[in-house]
């Protein structure tokens, strides 16, 4: 890990090399123990240089967006973290086309089609992650997901190829797409929207965010729905049916406001979690034989 360090010090500045690095200060849960080293390439090329280097010495690692989707082990990675975050996240607009890297939130990502009067993007404003992580899992809210705006995804592949991916190869789905399947890392998205009113957008994202503040519990850390919408249900309802809301395991705890949610109520590790996630799995199966499915990724 050391020779790795100072390899990696070759292209990646120091300031983007951080050792014994905590995942909690990067998840949105506010959960999990160290990485050994968390690296945050600039481009492409320090990325597949980072990622030779890996292979290389058969360290493994992860990619790591903004944390708002993944439940890290209390004890931590032995490997590295790659981030794919600020340093990689330029946004350019071109008529109705928005390219952008993939470690820009979608957040701004959303400002930026406002600030152009485009509307398409609306719905991803509220979703506290990075573009490259919301294409993994086609995220998506209130209707509207990445999929409808989506044309070109670039990715670099387990090969360290980049290949430039048309939306029908990108086999979007519910919460779904192929890139972790494959193993492709994902750099570069380009989505075309439509020509907007600027203030109807801006209204409409008002909206969407006032209905998340009143419905969600925003003041505790999450990692959003804590599991998949099953088939002709939803979680929260299923959850809260089963006599669940409120229901807590050490920090962990069924959202008293959405009980598709499990929050972190101060001190929760990663095994609370887990630990609840399972219990509501298998009394909600008891209650109703629905078998929820997490949304969150666990690593
Ligand atoms: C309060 C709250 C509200 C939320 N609301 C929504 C919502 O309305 N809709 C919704 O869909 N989601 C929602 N989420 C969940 C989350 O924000 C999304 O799933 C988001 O897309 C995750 O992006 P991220 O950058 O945080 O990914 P991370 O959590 O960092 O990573 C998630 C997975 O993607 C992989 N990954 C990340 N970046 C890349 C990349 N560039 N290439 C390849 N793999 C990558 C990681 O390895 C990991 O497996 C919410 C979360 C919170 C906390």
């Amino acid at each position: 890990m050391q020779v790795l360090a100072e390899k990696l010090g070759n292209f990646i500045p120091q300031d983007k090399i951080r050792f014994r690095e905590p995942m909690a200060a990067h998840t949105s849960f506010r959960i999990g123990g160290p990485v050994t080293y968390m690296v945050e390439p600039q481009n492409t090329l320090q990325l597949k240089q980072v990622l030779s280097l890996l292979k290389q010495h058969d360290i493994p690692f992860f990619i790591l967006g903004n944390g708002s989707n993944l439940l890290v082990n209390d004890r931590g990675f032995d490997g590295v973290a790659v981030k794919i975050g600020p340093e990689m996240s330029k946004v350019s607009v071109e008529g109705n086309r928005i390219t952008a890297g993939a470690g820009v939130l979608m957040s701004r990502v959303a400002k930026a089609a406002l600030e152009h009067g485009l509307t398409g993007l609306e719905f991803a404003s509220g979703i506290p992650g990075t573009l490259g992580g919301g294409i993994v899992m086609n995220a998506g809210a209130y209707g509207g997901e990445l999929k409808q705006v989506v044309t070109r995804v670039t990715v670099l592949t387990p090969e360290s190829e980049v290949l430039e991916l048309d939306k029908a190869a990108m086999e979007f789905g519910y919460r779904h797409s192929i890139v972790k399947a494959k193993g492709y890392i994902v750099t570069e998205v380009v989505m075309e929207l439509q020509e907007g009113d600027r203030e109807q957008i801006k209204a409409y994202m008002d909206d969407l965010a006032a209905r998340r503040r009143e419905k969600q519990p925003l003041e505790y850390p999450s990692a959003g729905s804590t599991f998949k919408r099953p088939e002709g249900y939803f979680a929260g309802e299923l959850i809260m049916k089963a006599g669940l809301r409120g229901y807590q395991i050490g920090g962990a705890r069924v959202s008293d406001k959405h009980c598709g949610f499990v929050v972190n109520m101060g001190g929760a590790t990663a095994e609370d979690v887990h630990r609840l996630i399972e219990y509501v799995q298998d009394k909600v199966y008891e209650v109703y034989g629905v078998r929820l499915e997490p949304e969150v990724i666990f690593l």
